[in-house]
């Protein structure tokens, strides 16, 4: 039966299923200990106490949660009276913080509304009339996005409370918004990117009716603010199913908004050589995940943005720009205007044009050159880089393969290499005049 809530134009039906314990997974083992923790002094002073969100639904898959969130009806400052490791943070929402050393718990108390709308909820001074935001666990289900994601776990009987459909939505694998799909993903775009996201990483499939709108309302995500969409980006790609987001984001519609210049430069790409590339770019990047190997957004973006460089780049190299002014003013400009919707950090995106200005400097072999690149703070990641490039064209196979060898070669093994090598060349060149390279060598001292 429809709760009457006047604050949705769509009200979602809600209706209370409590699935007992013994016909669930979702064990105490699983759930950290200091999440137990809180919930048990919630309990013990009265308040309800939940394990909610995220955590509940991957533990349903047998998943391992990498954050713990509460609700409660308990208010911040209930909440603050019973942790002395507690901190309330936000100023729109108040939001409580209980600290154990490196792993916090969010606590939050239910509340009514989304907290991503532009809202009129806030009041003068930034306080916040407590009617309007804070609500009932039915008010609270209803605000979440996905049904898998509005599940309760009650520390009280550890049965899960269950709204809006969500228990047999993750028994089925299914990602379905809560309510209206269209006015869901009005309220908040990046909606859309977290249903590919949960989607790739859940190997969840995303509901018709909650995939229908995307495609259309895909322009919406433009207006989401670019740092948000950064953070989204991280999580989409460097979370270990990147391959399975880029997928999603292809198959509905979403890479022309959040990466418009690359996928741009996909569409015209006809031999399909950057999107191999890509894809495995990708599926190294999940290897890298999954073996805890470190993972830089610098390179992400590089790879991410690769095809709207190549693209620009032979843009200008038609227009006669000299090859280096080229390669820098390429960088730059995709740079600059993929800044428009996801704000990558210069403290990335600097790393980022590094590791493709170096790509053109593979291709040299004087021993200057060489030792000077091998040095270079970003050889190692403009390397991995290049190796990549080799699922696109095998034309890279010999700089690969020098530099392969180069940085396993003591220096002075590859100094003499380099010399034998150039005199070699020398001497199949003797018929030539004496080149600049000697004379500028044998320059007096006194200029
Ligand atoms: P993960 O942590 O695996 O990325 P999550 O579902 O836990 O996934 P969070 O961003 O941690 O994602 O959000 C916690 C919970 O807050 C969600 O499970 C959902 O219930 C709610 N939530 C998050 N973002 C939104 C949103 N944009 N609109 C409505 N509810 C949201
Ligand atoms: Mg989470």
């Amino acid at each position: 039966m429809p709760a009457d809530h006047h604050t949705e134009n769509s009200t979602p039906a809600v209706s209370l299923r409590t699935v007992p314990r013994d016909q669930h997974c979702v064990s105490r083992k699983e759930i950290s200990s200091n999440a137990l923790r809180v919930l048990y002094r919630l309990r013990d002073a009265g308040f309800a106490g939940y394990l909610v969100g995220g955590a509940v639904r991957d533990l349903l898959v047998g998943g391992h949660p990498k954050d713990f969130d509460v609700a409660t009806d308990a208010t911040p400052e209930q909440v603050k009276q019973l942790f002395r490791n507690c901190r309330l943070i936000g100023r729109r929402f108040r939001l409580a913080h209980v600290v154990f050393g490196r792993e916090i718990i969010e606590v939050a108390t239910f509340r009514a509304n989304s907290d991503d709308g532009s809202g009129d909820r806030e009041v003068d001074g930034g306080r916040l009339v407590r009617d309007n935001v804070y609500g009932t666990i039915e008010e609270d289900a209803i605000r979440r996005d996905f049904t898998a994601n509005a599940l309760y776990y009650s520390i009280e009987d550890f049965s899960v409370r269950d709204y809006v459909g969500g228990f047999d939505d993750v028994r089925n694998r299914v990602m379905r918004l809560i309510g209206d799909p269209e006015t869901r993903y009005r309220e908040d775009p990046v909606r859309m990117l977290r249903a590919i996201r949960l989607a790739a990483k859940l190997g969840f499939e995303i509901e018709p009716a909650t995939a229908a709108p995307i495609r259309t309302l895909a322009p919406l995500l433009a207006e989401s603010a670019p740092a948000r969409l950064f953070e989204e980006c991280l999580k989409l790609f460097l979370s270990g199913h990147a391959v399975e987001s880029f997928l999603g984001l292809e198959r509905h519609g979403l890479l022309p908004v959040l990466l418009p210049e690359s996928a741009a430069a996909l569409a015209s790409n006809r031999s399909g050589a950057l999107r191999r590339m890509l894809l495995e770019g990708l599926r190294n990047t999940d290897q890298r995940v999954a073996n805890e190997e470190p993972v830089s957004p610098a390179f992400l973006f590089a790879l991410l943005l690769w095809p709207a460089y190549c693209r620009t780049l032979a843009q200008l190299q038609a227009q006669q720009v000299h090859a280096a002014e080229a390669q820098r003013r390429a960088a730059d400009r995709v740079t600059v205007h993929q800044l428009d919707t996801v704000a990558l950090p210069r403290r990335f995106s600097q790393p980022m044009q590094e590791i493709w200005l170096l790509q053109s400097r593979f291709g040299g072999r004087q021993r200057k050159r060489v030792f000077r690149l091998l040095a270079h703070p970003r050889f190692r990641a403009a390397f991995d880089f290049l190796s990549l490039r080799l699922t696109a064209s095998p034309e890279h196979a010999d700089d690969v393969a020098f530099w392969r060898e180069a940085q396993a070669k003591p220096g002075d093994v590859l100094a003499a290499q380099l010399e034998a090598a150039r005199h070699a060349e020398d001497d199949i060149e003797t018929a030539s005049p004496p080149r600049r390279r000697r004379r500028r060598r044998r320059k007096p001292v006194s200029g």
